[in-house]
């Protein structure tokens, strides 16, 4: 169920074309910081109480980043894998131009399940503005996410939490849950730090090796044979052994409920950066933190990809957007662990109580 509160949502907009037979909405929850801004996912089951979950969820991830944009998400109901490329061009036409009275002016748009960057190369087009989406293609100003936006952020609140713990990066030892877009970027930068790389997993188990990964060396390997079990030295281990690997600082940046209940008691990290979305309930954070373990949390430590998308927006370059990456990241970590500290509240506690207090602020503004 949608519940209506004193943040949103401020609109939904239902869309239907029977010709082409989109069908779709988007909920934009709340504009007082700027426009909603979301992605679309295109589902056979999609609802509009999921889609409003996950605008709310941007609001605060956008207000936590400091963007001046709001919180949206938008749905259309269809099975990707039942279209042929011309029929999902023709629903995405249809759907862009349903939501031209409230996109780009209170929706800016962005990918999300089964939708990449031709859709969005579409999208904008359909609508008539490059401002309607972000995720388009290169030769449309777009910044895409292999840049590296995400594990650049993660690293920078690794490394925001590191020194709030005064553990030096310089020689610390750091385990990666995932070696995709988010885990390689995350590895090459804390690599460049000085750190020390133990572990790395993906889909086909954990790579241990108490000496040291080199990042070039398992890139390489991941390339060419697709995993990072194959990197020819160090112990193979299970996937899920990644969680309770020997080493000061944990990044996820893989699955959802990497750490449960069942495996929290097998943590040795005293630093773990959420790459990934909800790598644990709130409940396992909280246990973790009484062991003494920091922890950035996913919408702060992944918020790299979002702030991305901003520069594009705004049409900046690979150049701003990194820059703008390591500004914000590390200026509202910081923020968050200071409130932390003070108020005794856990660092995901901090930083919602920091994103409501923002858009709670603009809010008032706006009425004036
Ligand atoms: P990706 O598909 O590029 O990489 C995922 C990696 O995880 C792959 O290496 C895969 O082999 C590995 N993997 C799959 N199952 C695994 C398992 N059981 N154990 C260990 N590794 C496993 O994905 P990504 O873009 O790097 O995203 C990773 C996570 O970060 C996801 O939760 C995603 O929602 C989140 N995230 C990504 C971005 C972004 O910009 N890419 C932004 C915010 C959040």
């Amino acid at each position: 169920m949608v519940s209506f509160d004193e943040f949103g949502p401020e609109k939904i907009l239902e869309v239907h074309d029977h010709a082409s037979g989109m069908r779709g909405f988007v909920v934009i929850d709340n504009t007082a910081r700027g426009p909603g801004k979301g992605g679309i996912r295109m589902m056979p089951n999609v609802t509009i109480d999921e889609v409003f979950k996950l605008a709310r969820t941007m609001t605060w991830k956008c207000a936590m980043a400091d963007l001046p944009f709001g919180g949206a998400k938008a749905g259309i109901v269809a099975d990707a894998k039942k279209l042929t490329p011309a029929q999902k061009g023709r629903i995405v036409t249809e759907f862009s131009k349903g939501l031209k009275p409230v996109c780009p002016g209170l929706y800016v748009s962005a990918p999300d399940m089964n939708m990449a960057e031709p859709e969005m190369e579409i999208f904008a087009r359909a609508n008539g503005s490059n401002n309607a989406c972000t995720g388009k293609p290169k030769s449309m100003g777009g910044l895409p996410h292999e840049l590296g936006s995400t594990g650049y952020g993660t690293y920078l609140a690794a490394k925001v939490g590191a020194e709030h713990m005064k553990l030096s990066l310089k020689g610390a030892t750091v385990a990666i849950e995932g070696f995709g877009n988010v885990g390689t970027f995350a590895m090459k930068f804390l690599e460049e730090e000085g750190a020390k790389i133990v572990a790395v997993s993906d889909s086909k188990g954990t790579l241990y090796m108490k000496e040291g990964i080199d990042y070039a060396k398992l890139m390489e390997t991941k390339q060419k044979t697709g995993s990072v079990v194959n990197y020819g030295r160090g112990n193979v281990l299970p996937c899920a052994d990644i969680a309770g690997i020997d080493a000061e600082i944990l990044v996820t940046a893989a699955i959802p409920d990497l750490i449960t209940k069942a495996n929290v008691g097998k943590v040795k990290a005293r630093l773990i950066s959420e790459g990934s979305n909800i790598p644990m309930t709130v409940e396992v954070e909280e246990m973790l933190r009484k062991k003494g373990v920091l922890i950035m949390p996913d919408f702060v430590a992944n918020a790299g990809g979002v702030i991305s998308s901003y520069v594009e927006y705004i049409g900046g370059t690979e150049e701003q957007m990194f820059g703008m990456v390591k500004e914000k990241i590390t200026k509202n970590a910081k923020e968050m662990l200071e409130h932390s500290q003070k108020s005794g509240k856990s660092p995901r506690e901090s930083a919602m109580e920091i994103a409501v207090k923002r858009v709670r602020e603009a809010m008032k503004k706006r009425k004036q």
